[in-house]
Parts: C-alpha cells; structure tokens; sequence
C-alpha cells in the first residue's frame, strides 16, 4: 500500500495540468506548485504535509460555512425560502437559471446567486455586522483570529461586474431583500477570510462529526443542518464537476477557485487516522472547471486506496 505521502507527491506533479484563477488577477500570482493537505480525526490525530503554512482565501469555500452560519440563526426553512437545494450543472457564476426559475430562487447555495442571497440574510443591521458575526463563527470552530486578504478582496471588487449583475437581478425578483451592495461586500469579504490547511481541516472535522467539534466537545451547529450542507456539498459543492466527483470520489466536499478543498470522510485506519476525518487540501492550479487539480487528484487517489466513498 503506498503512502498518504507518496500521494501528495503524485498530485502535486499534477498541477501542470491546471492554471491559477486569472478573472481575479490577485490569485493569478500564486505559485502554481504549491501543494499542502491536512487530515484531522476525532482523536486529535493529524496528517499534515507540503506547503501548511502557506494561507490561501476562503473563495467558494465560504459559501458551506455562511450557509451552515445563516441556518443556525435563522432555522433552516427560512433559509430554504430564498435559495433551493437543486444542483445546477452550470458553472458556479451563471445566471441563466435564475430568469427560469419560479420566484427567481436561485438553485442552491453553493454558486454565486445563492450565496450572494444567503450574504444578504446574515444576521446584522449594517453589513460590518454581518460579517463580524460570520467571522466570529469561523473563529470559534478554527480557535484562530479571522483576517482577510485585502488585496484579494479589492482585487475581486474591481472584477465583479458579473456578480453584480447577479445580485441586481436578485434584487429585481425580491429575493435579495436588504442592499444589494452591502450583501455584494459581505460576500467579497468572506470570499477574501485567510485560512491554511489545519483550521480548514478542523472545520471538516467539525462538519463530519455533525456540528460537534469531537475534540472539544462543542457543538456549533446541529446535525440536521450538518446533514443539509454535506449533501449539498456532494451534489452541488465542486461547481459543475459535482457529479463526476460524486462518482468517482464520492465524499462531500466544497472548492474555492484560490484552490482549496474541503472534505469529509470516515475510516477505522488512515495511515493511524480513524473515525470521523476532516481533510483539507490547497493548490490553486485550478482546472477549467475552477477545481484544484491537485487536490481532486489527491482525493480521488485516496479515495479509492482508502475506499473512502460514501457510496
Ligand atoms: N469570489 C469568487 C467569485 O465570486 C468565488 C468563486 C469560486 O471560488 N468559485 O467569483
């Protein structure tokens, strides 16, 4: 049987496949090599390897925690009534459906118009409160200060043309309710939140043991709304490429275009990992989807080594 690390070295050679996200120029200047993963399990085992200091922004990846954030304050069915829980097949910026859709709700929250809408929602009056209050729930899984890379989040403000046309459009269907700009920056700002490989993966871990962190005992969320965003995550957390992950991977996970992955998984011996696993992996070569090369590469290997499909 070959190694966790005989893997990470096989996927990191991959990422020449792939490229770093250039319609936000600021991500463009990664280097494409990097390569980190981090594995937690319920006892407080870790896997870490690669680039594990190296920070990298939430990107899509926000749209799980936001989405997990809005339904613990606002109960699920309120946040059910603005976005629906049906993957689209379209890829994670689109806006055609939402002209096509009853109400103009949009499919899920894990592309832009239904994350822009669950922005909208966050508890707050003004939207520095809205993001305060996601901020302090990210840091009290992760046990981390929450900071965000300023440079991305202006590099992306100046390239949102698209987004913005997205959230007008919101707007004019009364979906988005509060000010479409003010929802538009809470939702550049989370994009934007800094994170490395183990407080991703310590939020996976969270999410696979169903809102209770394991190690401490906290609960953050509940089950059902655990349940909720970890099959939105296997249907509709890898933007298009959904399915085929679901196939051929098969462990509900969510990506971010600055490439990261974050992943939930179950095994009675991972390389001296066991129970419920949170795995986090970073290289931003993306594809043409907006996946981490490496990173699917990494999963899809382990995956099968492992049988780590839910399936
Ligand atoms: N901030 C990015 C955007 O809205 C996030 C997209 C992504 O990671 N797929 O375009």
């Amino acid at each position: 049987m070959a190694t966790l690390e005989h893997y990470v070295k096989e996927s990191q050679q991959l990422h020449v496949l792939g490229e770093t996200a250039s319609y936000i120029p600021a991500l463009a200047e990664r280097d494409p090599g990097q390569f980190a993963v981090c594995m937690i399990d319920e006892h407080g085992n870790s896997f870490l390897t690669g680039d594990v200091e190296e920070k990298f922004t939430f990107q899509s990846i926000s749209k799980v925690i936001s989405f997990i954030y809005a339904c613990e304050q606002l109960g699920l069915d309120q946040v059910l009534e603005f976005v629906d829980v049906e993957p689209t097949g379209d890829s994670f910026n689109s806006i055609i459906r939402l002209e096509n859709t009853e109400f103009g709700k949009p499919f899920n929250p894990m592309i832009n118009a239904g994350a822009i809408t669950v922005s909208s929602l966050l508890p707050g009056d003004t939207k520095e409160e809205m993001f305060a209050g996601l901020c302090q729930f990210i840091e009290q899984m992760t046990e981390q200060p929450v900071a965000i890379d300023e440079v991305v989040y202006k590099s992306e403000l100046v390239t949102a043309n698209r987004n913005r046309s997205i959230a007008y459009y919101l707007k004019s269907n009364d979906i988005l309710r509060g000010n479409v700009e003010e929802a538009l920056d809470v939702y550049f700002r989370q994009c934007a939140i800094e994170i490395n490989v183990k407080c991703l993966a310590r939020i996976g871990l969270i999410l696979s043991n169903d809102g209770e962190d394991p190690i401490t005992g906290e609960v953050f969320f509940s089950k059902d709304i655990a349940r909720v965003a970890k099959a939105l995550m296997l249907t509709c957390g890898m933007y298009n490429a959904s399915g085929k992950f679901a196939t051929f991977v098969g462990m509900p996970s969510k990506s971010g275009v600055s490439g990261g992955i974050l992943s939930v998984a179950e095994h009675p011996d991972m390389q001296g990992l066991n129970g419920k696993i949170g795995i986090a992996t970073f290289g931003p070569a993306i594809d043409a989807i907006g996946n981490s090369v490496s990173g699917i590469e990494f999963l899809k290997r382990i995956s099968i080594e492992y049988d780590l499909s839910i399936f």
